[in-house]
């Protein structure tokens, strides 16, 4: 029997109402540090194009983590596995912007979800397109059917003046030949790339093909084979949520990605795609009222993958 999405949604909006307010604003990037802690939207993207949603659904947000999702997409539909031999597939046990990994890994990233292998990917999008950044917006445009997404300017230079950390991991992985472009290029695209808002809305639309095999279940456009969609599912789970994925599969049990806007895509595959916003994070991250909304989606809608 199908959920009551719906009323699923009410109970989850009255249940988080104690949690708002806590966790930590992405204080590192200045600009996320205005973001009002107490938003919450969430919304749930069937596929035969349903959609329910509560609270601030339809406010877009920044998406920061979550595009490295799309842009790994992207380089996989044109790279294939070609990636790979520059970027690993093993969870980092170590937190998003950890650097000492990088060192006795041989400037080769654990997987393309932590910063080091999203910098990576943005340097093989750099390489394959004349202006990378363009090239994911426009992908995710094409995605969510949404010709108005857009770029926060404020949010891509407040990132881009306080790089150096990502700044610092790009210089040592272009130390061991595993970045090809020039640093600063890349950053910049990295920067522009993270700082793209969206609605919770627009982001369960947008993630739709990855529940449906690659193929975008409302145009019909196919974005991914079955095989590196899935493959795609399977890093989400292992490290989509960085760190904390083991835990985050213990208590969801979805593919998902999340960023430190605050915000989470999750599949459940054959069946929907769920966006959560809240910015308070964890201390690894992920959105603390994201992360136990969706808990709260898949115990009341019995819908994981396990
Ligand atoms: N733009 C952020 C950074 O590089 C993205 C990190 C995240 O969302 N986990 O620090």
């Amino acid at each position: 029997m199908r959920p009551d999405y719906a009323a699923i949604l009410e109970t989850i909006h009255a249940e988080v109402q104690p949690l708002i307010g806590q966790g930590e604003l992405a204080g590192y990037i200045p600009e996320l540090a205005k973001v009002p802690i107490e938003r919450f939207g969430m919304a749930v993207y069937r596929l035969d194009g349903t959609v329910h949603s509560i609270g601030d659904a339809a406010a877009r947000f920044s998406l920061q983590s979550v595009t490295k999702l799309f842009a790994l997409a992207l380089a996989f539909s044109r790279e294939g596995d070609a990636i790979w031999s520059r970027v690993g597939r093993e969870p980092s046990g170590n937190p998003f912007n950890s650097l000492v990994q990088l060192e006795y890994e041989r400037g080769i990233p654990r997987n393309p979800f932590i910063n080091a292998g999203a910098l990576v990917i943005t340097d093989i999008l750099t390489s394959r397109f004349v202006q990378a950044d363009l090239a994911v917006l426009q992908f995710m445009q094409m995605l969510s059917n949404e010709p108005g997404i857009d770029f926060d300017q404020a949010v891509a230079r407040s990132e881009r003046a306080t790089a150096h950390r990502n700044s610092a991991m790009a210089h040592f992985m272009k130390g061991f030949g595993n970045l090809h472009n020039d640093v600063d290029r890349v950053i910049d695209n990295y920067c522009r790339q993270c700082s793209i808002t969206m609605s919770c809305v627009e982001l369960a639309r947008a993630g739709s093909f990855l529940a449906q095999h690659g193929t975008v279940p409302w145009s019909g456009v196919k974005v991914l084979e079955r095989s590196p969609a899935k493959r795609l599912n399977a890093l989400m789970l292992t490290c989509g949520t960085y760190d904390a994925a083991g835990d985050f599969a213990y208590r969801v049990g979805l593919p998902a990605k999340s960023g430190v806007g605050g915000g989470i895509l999750a599949v459940v595959p054959g069946e929907a795609t769920v966006a959560v916003w809240s910015p308070g994070l964890d201390a690894n991250g992920n959105s603390l009222v994201g992360t136990y909304a969706l808990e709260r989606f898949t115990d009341l809608t019995a819908q994981s993958i396990f």
